[in-house]
């Protein structure tokens, strides 16, 4: 049975410790669900401090995220950690959803606002009843039973803050609300996260914030995602990228390296650890492991 809660990882890095974390999604269907699995088993060897699964847009995905936390805490050595986002629900069903992690033995929650049905750079539509900002989320978890709550965090600014400096006040808003920690969306220059975190620290608060890590495997993929939610990639990796173009494993191999490249130039800079993007697979994540010569 894994512990229930995510020992302080402010803790950890006090004490001189880093965090490995990995990140999943709700599988759609038996094969995505069967994959994901052997994601987890592969993985669970390197005993990361916590793996986390997301929440989705809505639907069925959504009870998907409850369903597989719940059974990494039941049936894995491995703590988990449920993203909630404010999308389409009151505060009385957050309230219920919460209920249910917590009756499930997760006491771990990534409180978030979640993205417009329009994407994420579309005005934002609080659903009657319910909440605007993470912050209150952060703040009705920790309200509504003993919870550690991490947040996101965003190296290149959130695509809708007014500025840099308006978004590091937002962090800190949520580690004031009871934020234990936070995840940055990937990001691929190392000078963004930490002048993320000066930012932050500049304005009294010490949170751990967690680098997130996404590879490079299909550049034109990463690139889409890059423009929706404001993530750059920058020119000097494409050109290293799209140098390989017609050969799938050098392209392959090439993403690997560059994001072993950044975990290193992370943790060397001081970075609290590494949160992994599996895309629910455990393949490349191992092969940056085997990069930084991380074993089991
Ligand atoms: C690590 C990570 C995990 C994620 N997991 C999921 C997931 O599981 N499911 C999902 O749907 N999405 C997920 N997302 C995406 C996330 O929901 C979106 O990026 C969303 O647009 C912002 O969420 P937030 O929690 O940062 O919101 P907030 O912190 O509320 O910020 C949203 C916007 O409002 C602004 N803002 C915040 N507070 C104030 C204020 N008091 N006054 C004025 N403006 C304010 C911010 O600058 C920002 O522009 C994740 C993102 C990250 C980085």
């Amino acid at each position: 049975m894994a512990e229930d809660r995510i020992a302080s990882i402010a803790q950890l890095v006090r004490d001189g410790g880093r965090s490995f974390s990995f990140e999943f999604f709700p599988p759609k269907d038996e094969a995505g669900e069967e994959q994901l699995w052997r994601a987890i088993s592969a993985l669970e060897p390197y005993r990361p401090t916590f793996v986390s699964v997301t929440y989705g847009a809505g639907g069925s995905s959504r009870d998907t995220t409850v369903r597989v936390t719940s059974r990494i805490a039941r049936e894995t050595s491995m703590t988990p950690m449920a993203h909630l986002t404010c999308v389409g629900h009151t505060r009385a069903e957050l309230e219920s959803i919460l209920d249910s992690y917590a009756a499930a033995g997760i006491h771990n929650v990534m409180a978030l606002r979640g993205d417009p049905a329009d994407g994420p750079r579309a005005p934002w539509k609080a659903t009657p009843g319910g909440l605007t900002y993470a912050t209150e989320l952060v703040e009705l978890a920790r309200a509504r039973g003993d919870f550690t709550v991490g947040v996101a965090a965003f190296p290149e600014g959130h695509p809708t803050a007014e500025s840099l400096d308006h978004d590091a006040d937002v962090l800190v808003a949520k580690a004031r609300a009871g934020a234990e920690f936070a995840v940055t969306q990937m990001f691929f220059r190392a000078s963004d996260y930490f002048a993320l975190v000066d930012r932050v620290r500049a304005r009294g608060i010490d949170i751990p914030v967690l680098p997130g890590i996404m590879p490079i495997l299909n550049l034109n993929a990463i690139r889409r995602q890059g423009e929706l939610i404001g993530c750059e990639v920058p020119a000097d990796i494409v050109a290293r990228i799209s140098a390989h173009e017609g050969d799938p494993a050098a392209v392959r191999a090439e993403g690997i390296a560059l994001a072993a490249e950044l975990c290193e130039e992370l943790l060397a800079g001081g970075a609290p650890g590494l949160h992994f993007y599996t895309l629910n697979r455990s393949k490349a994540t191992l092969e940056i492991f085997a990069a930084l010569n991380m074993a089991v």
